[in-house]
């Protein structure tokens, strides 16, 4: 019983506590200039910042533990997110400057916020009737400081993108989490890296390199094994070879519409005709 009668006393206590803390919050609010000023400091900015989230999540799950632990590599990782954000570069590049503007603008607010800060703290406690108000001073100047903390705005300013590595075995019994946090910087690193490839995807290089065994056969067949200018075919006694229609050198693609087959005599003279 006795016991009873403590915890019910003690729980009184606690909510009695709590009512007055948040009397005495509702008081400095109604009472205070700094967080009027700050509320409409709020009205005003909160519609400025543009909207990022806090956070951008990509996953890779691994087919094995070998592949999980290579996918966790510093390389892997840039080429995975390269592969990631290819067709989405605008959308990033977006996000990159809308970080940047949203920072500028958060420093415009800091200020005002320092400003306000100087001009108004404290100011308001010798204006209210004491006896209105049920704390001292110093307990006023801390709850008034307090809320101006808890009352700030604070936008995102900064892009964070964070990949987790993943591979969970069958039975799922082991499981393995790696998480790379990644900064704005990284992103656009990403990003350049993007621009790179797409460039060296137009170069004659690339274009050579497309040109495999594999890709000459699939060609040779698709042209019924006969040189598409004359007709004949290996057993008229001709070498086939696939050209390229319109020449890499002149831009020309590794692509099915732009190869064929030609013997080498009509290759050669169409060679010849090129570099006149
Ligand atoms: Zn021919």
């Amino acid at each position: 019983m006795f016991y009873i009668i403590m915890i019910m006393l003690f729980l009184i206590f606690i909510a009695l506590f709590y009512f007055v803390v948040e009397k005495q919050k509702k008081q400095v609010k109604e009472c205070s200039k700094l967080l009027a000023e700050l509320n409409s400091l709020n009205e005003i900015y909160k519609n400025k910042f543009l909207i990022l989230q806090d956070v951008y999540k990509f996953k890779n799950e691994c087919s094995s533990l070998q592949k999980y632990k290579n996918n966790c590599n510093n390389d892997m990782i840039f080429s995975f997110m390269c592969n990631q954000l290819r067709g989405y570069e605008n959308i990033w590049k977006k996000l990159c400057s809308d970080a940047l503007y949203n920072r500028k603008i958060y420093q415009n607010y800091i200020n005002y916020l320092k400003y306000i800060k100087i001009k108004n703290l404290g100011l308001s406690y010798e204006e209210v009737p004491h006896e209105f108000l049920f704390m001292s001073k110093n307990r006023y100047l801390k709850i008034e400081e307090k809320l101006f903390f808890d009352m700030q705005l604070r936008p995102v300013i900064d892009l964070k993108v964070v990949l987790t590595v993943y591979y969970i075995s069958p039975a799922g019994r082991n499981r393995y989490f790696s998480d790379f946090s990644m900064n704005e910087k990284y992103i656009e690193a990403v990003l350049n890296k993007i621009e790179e490839n797409k460039r060296f995807e137009q170069s004659a290089k690339y274009q050579r390199q497309l040109m495999t065994n594999s890709k000459r056969y699939d060609i040779l067949r698709r042209d019924n094994f006969r040189c598409q200018i004359c007709g004949r075919s290996q057993s008229d006694g001709v070498k086939l070879e696939v050209d390229h229609i319109i020449p890499v050198s002149k831009g020309g693609k590794t692509v099915d519409s732009n190869l064929r087959t030609l013997c080498h005599e009509c290759n050669q003279g169409k060679k010849d005709k090129y570099e006149q």
